[in-house]
Parts: C-alpha cells; structure tokens; sequence
C-alpha cells in the first residue's frame, strides 16, 4: 500500500469517524464495533458513540471536540444531549426535559407506605392494564454481619407513574440490621407485612397477565415487559425469575453505561439525564420505579430509523458473509450500512411487529 492510500479519508468509520490507516483495519474494527442508527449521535457533526456517557465527553468534556461543544453550550441540552434549533427552542425543550421528584397521587403513597394498599390494582385487569412496569426494592440486611440483602418494601408502577403494588415485605431470614438510615423501617413495620413468598407470587402473576411464564417467548403475548435498575439483584431478593427478553434493566443497557462498560447508578442516571435528586435520606422504592421507568420511556421513544432486521445476526456481525476482499472495496458509508447493533435498543418496543 503506498503513502497517498494509507493517508486518504477512505479509511474513516463512517460511524465513529476513526481513521485506519489501511482498508482491512477498518473492516475489522466494524466487525467488532456493531456501529448502528441506535448509536447516541453527536447532533453536530454526526459522529456516534457507544453510549451517551462517551457523547457528553464529545460534547461537554474533558477534552470536547471543540467545534461541537461551541454549538452545544448555546443551544444543546446537558440533560438529553440533543442539539435545539436555536436558544430560545433549547428554553421551551428543557421545560419539558427536566424533570422533578414525583408524588404519587393523593392519599396513596402514605397509606401504602403503611403497608394497607397492598393490592389496590394488582388484581383488575387482568388481561389488559400497563404493559410496561417498573419493579423496585429496598433491602435490610440479614447474615451474622448484616451483609444479606433481604427484600423489606416493593414497590412497582406503571407507565403513567400509578403505584400498582407498594407494600413492606416479610422475609424468610431473620432481620439482623434494619439499615433505618437509608430504608427508614422499623421492626413494627414488618411484624404484619406480606411474607415474600406471596408477594413474588402477586407479582409474578401481575407480570405474566394470564400467559403461563413457560410459554412467554415474545413480547407480542400478553406478559409484561419490566423495567428496573439491577433487577437480577431486586429478582433474587424476591426469588423470582422473569424471561430475559421481558427485561429493560437501566444498569446494563449500554447507550446508559459508563465508558468503562460498568453500570452507572441509578441516582446518577436519575440526576445527569433527568435532572432531578434521588435517595438523599429515607429511601422509598416508588422514586426508584419512577425514576427507571421515565429513563425506559426516553429511551424507548427515541425516533431511529426502521431497518429490516436491527440486530446483528452472528458474533462477528454481519460482515462474517461477505468475503474479506468484498469488504475493503466497500465504502465506510456501505460499511455502516450493513452493520448492525449488538444489544437491543428500546426503541424497538414501540415499533409494532408484523
Ligand atoms: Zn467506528
Ligand atoms: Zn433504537
Ligand atoms: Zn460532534
Ligand atoms: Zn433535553
């Protein structure tokens, strides 16, 4: 290869804008990138990154690209990273962006935090009702030095933010610190509550919505799909099982992951792309519903194209079909356009399925 080939633009990701300094190295980083239109995209200058955490880098630092994050300081939002048409449109967007702490409608949230609103909700509708639900626990600590995660209080919500089931739980283990600080429940508070066994059992039935949990094979049945931050954690604690597939977990998907690949926490998440504070004091596991099922709902409605098939088909991408020398006569753009994601991107929830 000579100096002018190495050097040309030719060599660029179409997606990242890497440069390679031979063809084959751009071939082999797309087939072990999945570059896609679920990518975040800097809206100045295109590029895509791995998740919103690498965009911000892009365009707010340290070390922004320096053109993109002139645009972005007068009119792109810190919490969502969009770029506005102007100023005075990035005013009226952040009106609507960030949010605040949600109360639960009237009276409900203190009585439940009581424990009497156990099943309000959980046992109408049982073949229609929200599609989508948030599960969230809060655990006391079991174990000679407390360590043991014991679910103590569950809360789970709908799309809309209504409670459908909040209640204290009673764990098989004995309770050996009560983590007050943080769970603000006193020993009277379990003494009566719902033992767990019935309380996975609730909502276990809720999630499956009349579909036997061995039949559940997509999302097109009538089982529910659950959101919630660290849910293997919130599952095992409650001893449940639910189909992966059914499954929208805010620590592992990756547009929302740190750079390093490790999840964020949730009241990070909750304050840089929501812009509002959770789990300061007395933790109750609403706000956590709350706060995971609006981040379900950014990232689901996020508007990317419509591809015949939006998942990579092997662990080499697609690019495992075509012969070596097909690819490096391909152009970067012709490239990108057969490369596909390697996780699924929520947005496909709301694209209806044939
Ligand atoms: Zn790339
Ligand atoms: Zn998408
Ligand atoms: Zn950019
Ligand atoms: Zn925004």
């Amino acid at each position: 290869m000579d100096r002018t080939e190495s050097e040309s633009p030719r060599n660029k990701c179409a997606a990242c804008y890497r440069q390679f300094n031979r063809m084959e190295h751009l071939v082999e980083h797309m087939r072990t990138s999945y570059h896609s239109v679920h990518e975040p995209m800097c809206g100045v200058c295109g590029k895509r990154c791995r998740s919103f955490e690498s965009l911000r880098e892009h365009l707010i630092g340290p070390l922004p690209k320096v053109e993109c994050a002139k645009i972005f300081s007068i009119r792109g939002c810190s919490l969502c990273l969009t770029i506005l048409d102007s100023s005075y449109a990035l005013r009226l967007h952040r009106g609507r962006c960030q949010l605040s702490r949600a109360t639960p409608a009237g009276l409900i949230s203190r009585m439940s935090s009581l424990g009497i609103q156990d099943d309000l909700r959980i046992d109408n509708n049982r073949t229609r009702g929200p599609q989508v639900v948030a599960l969230a626990c809060k655990m006391v600590g079991g174990g000679s030095d407390g360590s043991l995660d014991l679910c103590a209080r569950v809360c789970l919500v709908d799309e809309d933010e209504n409670i459908i089931f909040h209640s204290y739980v009673k764990p098989q283990i004995q309770i050996t610190t009560y983590r007050y600080e943080t769970t603000g429940i006193r020993p009277e508070y379990l003494r009566d509550a719902m033992p767990v066994k019935q309380v996975q059992r609730k909502i276990l039935d809720f999630l499956c919505n009349g579909e036997p949990i061995w039949t559940i094979r997509s999302r097109r049945g009538r089982a529910r799909i659950l959101v919630g931050h660290g849910l293997d954690h919130d599952l095992d604690c409650l001893g449940m099982e639910y189909p992966p597939h059914l499954i929208r977990d805010t620590a592992k998907y990756p547009p929302l992951m740190k750079t390093s690949k490790l999840s964020n926490s949730l009241k990070y998440l909750t304050q840089a792309y929501l812009g509002y504070e959770i789990q300061t004091g007395i933790q109750d596991p609403y706000d956590d519903c709350v706060a995971t099922m609006r981040l379900y709902m950014r990232m689901s409605s996020q508007a990317h194209p419509v591809e015949d098939y939006p998942l990579a088909t092997d662990a080499r991408n697609n690019f495992a079909l075509s012969r070596q020398n097909e690819l490096e006569r391909m152009t970067p753009e012709g490239l990108l356009a057969i490369s596909r994601s390697d996780y699924y991107c929520w947005c496909l929830d709301g694209v209806t399925e044939p």
